[in-house]
């Protein structure tokens, strides 16, 4: 059997629609190994009803302690899904120091003052080469800064399927590189299915590059609901294999290992 894990995984306590606790039998169900929790969190910006309330995360991750004490039959890795903003390193970087993280996945959800999975409009009338070029751009900076463990859907910026007119492997190959040389590991997020571009974060053209520079990978469903836990999971590790990925990063304490599947 695969050694399953999902880290990225939202509850009540940001945009999901259950408590931590109900993702847990399905998660079991699935064959999943290890789940873990990572909310929203977006420093900076006005509080929005999809990112954590940051006075939740103590009682956040007491849930979380709590449910591991009493549930056996699955490991529960307590994590964040934090929004990187260029400039603000430091700040980010104290305040989740003081908390007992498992790993903190990096998010780039912002391009200037807007959302690029808020709606399509976004990209009415811009270049989206432009976009795409800036949303590397910040990815890499997010991926360089030291802050994360893994980077949340490396390419959000295809939600809605526009599509550049330039090549864009040297993107994913720069990227790909920076989380090498960071120890970063990348996601193939599944939820990119349930959303108008229909199919995994990265782009699967791109896979071989980031097996090429030996990034290490983790599957994740990004489940906003217990429904949607370990979703696509048996088509990822195909796809993976295909690829010629043989192991997937696990996180512990923020510390990585790598187990076979
Ligand atoms: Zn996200
Ligand atoms: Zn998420």
């Amino acid at each position: 059997m695969i050694y399953k894990t999902d880290y990225h995984m939202h509850s009540t306590y940001s945009d999901g629609r259950s408590l931590p606790d109900d993702y847990i039998l399905p998660a079991i169900n699935a064959g999943i190994s290890e789940i873990g929790f990572s909310e929203h969190l977006t420093l900076f910006k006005e509080q929005e009803d999809w990112n954590m309330n940051p006075v939740n995360i103590n009682p956040y991750i007491h849930h979380l302690e709590n449910l591991r004490d009493t549930v056996k039959e699955i490991k529960i890795r307590i994590g964040l899904e934090v929004d990187y903003f260029e400039g603000k390193e430091k700040e980010i970087y104290d305040f989740l120091h003081p908390f007992p993280l498992d790993y903190v996945i990096g998010s780039v959800h912002y391009l200037g003052e807007k959302t690029v999975d808020l709606g399509p409009e976004f990209y009415e009338g811009k270049s989206i080469d432009r976009l795409f070029e800036s949303y590397f751009e910040s990815m890499i900076t997010a991926v360089s800064s030291g802050l994360f463990d893994i980077i949340g859907h490396c390419d959000l910026i295809r939600i809605y399927g526009y599509k550049p007119s330039v090549d864009l492997e040297p993107l994913y190959r720069k990227l790909a590189k920076a989380m090498k040389m960071s120890d970063v590991a990348f996601e193939v997020n599944t939820n990119g299915r349930n959303r108008p571009l229909a199919d995994f974060y990265p782009d699967r053209r791109f896979l071989h590059v980031f097996r090429e520079e030996n990034v290490p990978v983790c599957v994740n469903s990004d489940a906003h609901m217990p429904a949607r836990v370990g979703q696509y999971f048996d088509e990822a590790y195909e796809l993976l294999r295909y690829v010629g990925f043989t192991e997937m990063a696990v996180f512990e304490k923020r510390v990585r290992r790598m187990v076979h599947f």
